[in-house]
């Protein structure tokens, strides 16, 4: 089998090494080696002297479809925000969301991502093949990819926030997702493809369907992924349609443990902090969209110190307006030392440092997933690893590597491997075309706007 042998200026693996002049060897898409000083030889090789290599950062949260509906409600909160795009994603079918997906995984990949999830909720009654295109789409673009079955179905006329119109029977919903698994779930270590079960939010879908479909997940070994305590709107819904706290409405729906993770999870007491973590379930922050919409500050330096599994997301790019996770790695950094200085408890210069950052940027969000093979460079895990540049103008003389990728974020990575496969050379995608993509991109989100009208 053909061999990559990738060499590095310096190799961060994220499993406690950083080796100068370090190099791994590539086979059948996992670490076969890996070392520093004289390389092995091998079929094809990738020197990048004045590079970090590091490991393939993982996206733990997302909704690619919202590509086609960036810069909506600018200035708004998260409900105020759904209100205005439901019914915009009410039209969308799978053109639009292998359009959007194209443009999302391209900048993910571009921004170092080599494992990335799908959160995809929106299916407009009558409209096929909208899971399937985004399955396609990351295999297109050579992405590792986690898509999970979302759903809504808890419409207006039942107290739910979207309008009945993007809502679906749970009938359906559970059938589909049954189906989603069968055909395209990998357990296998080193899979390009694992699908997860998640219904939107508390305030989209009823507790009868949580329920079920946590019970769907874990027939099928499956994991489990859902939106909790993002806003204090959502936290007012529960408390007063449940009479319960979000994590606590969770916990009793079964949602809560090793084969689950939140996005968000911004407004948890110390209480929950600690449910959180000893019942071993991620959460997968998303700090640039919590700062977008003014959901709040996700307590992360807190989660991490109770021993929760923490991940990074970008979000959908309608509350972020792009997939850049490196820039995620950087504003999580900002954000937890910014929300220890207002909070106080912990010394705020070093609530979380630039190696814990990357952490959560790579082994977190794997953990998060329940990748055991990703998200450090180690032999005999998957072979998905990022480049970064040191010696360009952002980042020539630097004192220290690492955080000077947590300090300054590159607008893209330098290479990107996938699965022994280089998607990225020379800060170009190999695997689509970024002018047509951002062509296709443009006019969908126009038609998606005009149809408005
Ligand atoms: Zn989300």
């Amino acid at each position: 089998m053909a061999t990559l042998l990738l060499r590095a200026g310096l190799l961060f693996t994220g499993a406690g090494e950083e080796l100068e002049n370090g190099w791994l060897l590539t086979r059948d898409g996992l670490i076969a080696d890996i070392g520093s000083g004289p390389p092995p030889a091998a079929d094809e090789v990738l020197h990048l002297p004045n590079c970090v290599a590091v490991p393939g950062l993982v996206n733990a949260h997302d909704h690619m479809y919202q590509w086609a509906t960036r810069g909506y409600v600018p200035d708004g909160g998260l409900f105020e925000w759904l209100r205005t795009l439901y019914p915009v994603w009410a039209r969308i079918d799978a053109d639009t969301v292998r359009i959007a997906a194209r443009a999302a995984m391209a900048r993910l990949l571009l921004s170092g991502c080599t494992l990335s999830t799908d959160h995809h909720y929106v299916f407009p009654h009558g409209r096929a093949g909208i899971f399937e295109a985004l399955v396609e789409t990351a295999s297109e673009l050579g992405l590792r990819f986690h898509p999970c079955r979302g759903s809504m179905s808890l419409g207006e006329s039942r107290g739910g926030l979207p309008p009945d119109s993007v809502v679906e029977d749970e009938d359906a919903i559970l059938a589909d997702t049954e189906a989603m698994i069968h055909r395209f779930h990998d357990p296998t270590p080193g899979a390009m493809c694992r699908v997860v079960v998640a219904p939107c939010s508390p305030f989209s879908v009823s507790p009868e369907l949580m329920r079920e479909s946590a019970a769907l997940a874990r027939r099928h070994g499956v994991r489990l992924h859902t939106h909790l305590a993002e806003t204090l709107d959502e936290e007012r819904f529960c408390v007063e349609r449940f009479g319960k706290r979000p994590l606590e409405l969770m916990d009793d729906l079964g949602w809560t443990g090793e084969d689950v993770w939140y996005a968000h999870g911004i407004h948890f007491n110390d209480k929950e902090v600690a449910n959180v973590a000893a019942t071993g379930t991620g959460v997968a922050h998303c700090p640039s969209s919590n700062l977008r919409l003014g959901a709040g500050l996700c307590r992360v330096a807190d989660l991490v110190r109770a021993g929760a599994k923490v991940g990074l997301g970008v979000d959908g790019a309608a509350s972020n307006e792009d997939s850049n996770l490196a820039m995620e790695l950087h504003q999580a950094l900002l954000l937890a030392r910014g929300r220890a200085a207002i909070q106080g408890g912990l010394d705020a210069a070093t609530a979380l440092d630039a190696r814990g950052a990357w952490r959560l940027a790579t082994a977190g969000g794997a953990a998060c997933l329940g990748r055991d093979d990703c998200g450090t460079l180690e032999t005999g895990k998957c072979a998905d690893v990022a480049f970064f540049r040191l010696d360009d103008l952002a980042h020539a003389g630097i004192d220290d590597p690492l955080a000077a990728i947590a300090l300054a974020p590159p607008a893209r990575a330098e290479a990107v491997v996938v699965n022994g496969k280089v998607v990225v050379r020379d800060g170009r995608l190999l695997t689509g075309d970024e002018e047509l993509i951002a062509r296709d991109i443009s006019a969908e989100s126009k038609r998606l706007r005009e149809r408005d009208r």
